[in-house]
């Protein structure tokens, strides 16, 4: 797009993956003028690879599957009114594996169905010799249309934003000005001192594949398989390799990582052999392979709300590290900075969810749930620094 340079952008959102281009829809939905920025292009990062499966979290009823069911739910609705051609939902088939054990798929809060051996064998003769737990709710989208949908009426510029002015109550960052910010940048190392957020990136490979075998249902157990999309493709994924010890920037490109560890062909060994245990897809081939970083935090939960200045909030309180419980109205924050990060391996559940609860939150100043704040992190990071 030519660039607007005369433009006060009300909000200026960096990353346009499936964080960002949510927060846009909800910003400009309510009569904000957003303006959305990445140097990838629009689901240049992790958003563009992903399944992108939207699934039901099994087991008794907890803090963590609670906001992932109650996402899913909003989510599969949001997504079915924005676009309804991007999502399929035909269900999802979860066999058991080592994390979730029959107990727990059977142990439940949302509904399901099981299905035996022989009603599998009736469904299709693909199957092989497994059952498992049918929820009809799991679905899948079209990531790239999605996005693309989502930021339909703001000005998207492919940019790599290097610098951060902030005057005068006006932010400027390559050539653009804005009155706010935020920052979506998944697994990228944000511009500002974020301590508490302690990201680290989780790399994955996915593949699509051909395949005569009809498969009706997403199929998982460690890995997903995908019903056939719209171009009869099916996917499959994804692998999960943890860089925990990540200091240098991800730049989401993966050979550039140097924690990358270049083992594509195995990787794709793994995913097909694990596939062909769920099912005989016949005359299959790998047509187009994918690989990207989750950001994800230690908890799981992914985070939002107004970024806190971690030092100066210290400085003018440093007693917090001894446990002093400073409310969170007399923290410094940065003015006008906001984000949304930590969406693991379910960016596409979490982020219509989340970016409502964040677009209440700036313009109706609502409060943001504390499983998901910055507060939260802010505190038990202060607070950690004092015990060492
Ligand atoms: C292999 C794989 C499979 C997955 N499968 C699923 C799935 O089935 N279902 C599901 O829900 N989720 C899935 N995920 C997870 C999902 O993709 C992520 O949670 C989600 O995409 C994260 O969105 P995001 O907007 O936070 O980050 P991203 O999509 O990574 O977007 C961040 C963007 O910020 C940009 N950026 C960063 N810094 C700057 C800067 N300084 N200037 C300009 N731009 C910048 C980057 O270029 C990037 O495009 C999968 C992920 C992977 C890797």
């Amino acid at each position: 797009m030519r660039q607007k340079y005369n433009i006060m952008y009300d909000f200026l959102i960096v990353g346009a993956g499936a964080g960002g281009c949510s927060i846009a829809y909800f910003l400009q939905k309510s009569g904000k003028k957003v303006a959305i920025i990445d140097r990838e292009g629009v689901a240049g990062g992790a958003s563009g690879v992903a399944g992108a499966f939207l699934s039901p979290l099994p087991g008794k009823k907890n803090s963590y599957n609670s906001l992932v069911n109650n996402a899913l739910n909003f989510s599969i609705d949001f997504y079915k009114k924005l676009t309804p051609d991007s999502i399929i939902q035909k269900g999802i088939l979860r066999v058991p594996n080592e994390n979730f054990k029959t107990s727990k798929l059977k142990d439940n809060h949302i509904m399901y169905e099981f299905f035996d051996k022989k009603k599998l064998q009736e469904i299709s003769k693909s199957f092989r010799n497994i059952e498992g737990y049918f929820y009809e709710e799991g679905a899948m989208i079209s990531p790239l249309e999605i996005c693309h949908k989502l930021i339909d009426n703001c000005d998207f510029y492919q940019k790599d934003l290097k610098e951060l002015k902030f005057k005068d109550g006006i932010y400027t960052a390559e050539g653009l000005k804005a009155k706010n910010i935020i920052y979506a940048v998944g697994v990228s190392k944000p511009l500002i001192a974020t301590p508490y957020l302690n990201i680290s990136p989780i790399f994955g490979l996915r593949i699509d594949v051909k395949t005569t075998t009809k498969v009706l249902f997403n199929i998982h157990k460690s890995i997903t398989i995908s019903t056939n999309r719209k171009d009869n493709l099916v996917a499959i994924g994804a692998t999960h390799q943890r860089h925990d010890g990540a200091e240098s920037e991800c730049v989401t490109s993966c050979a550039n990582c140097a924690f990358y560890v270049d083992n594509e062909k195995q990787q794709i060994e793994i995913l097909l052999k694990q596939a062909d245990e769920l099912i005989n897809l016949e005359n299959l081939e790998v047509v187009k392979i994918y690989k990207g970083a989750r950001a994800s935090i230690k908890s799981y939960f992914p985070v939002v709300g107004k970024v806190i200045d971690f030092y100066k909030s210290l400085e003018k309180y440093p007693s917090i590290k001894n446990g002093t419980k400073i409310p969170p109205n007399l923290l410094t924050y940065f003015p006008n900075f906001y984000m949304m990060n930590a969406l693991g391996s379910r960016g596409f559940v979490f982020a219509p969810y989340l970016a409502k609860i964040l677009s209440e939150n700036i313009l109706n100043q609502t409060k943001i749930p504390d499983e998901i704040s910055i507060e939260k992190l802010f505190y038990k990071k202060a607070r950690e620094k004092a015990k060492k």
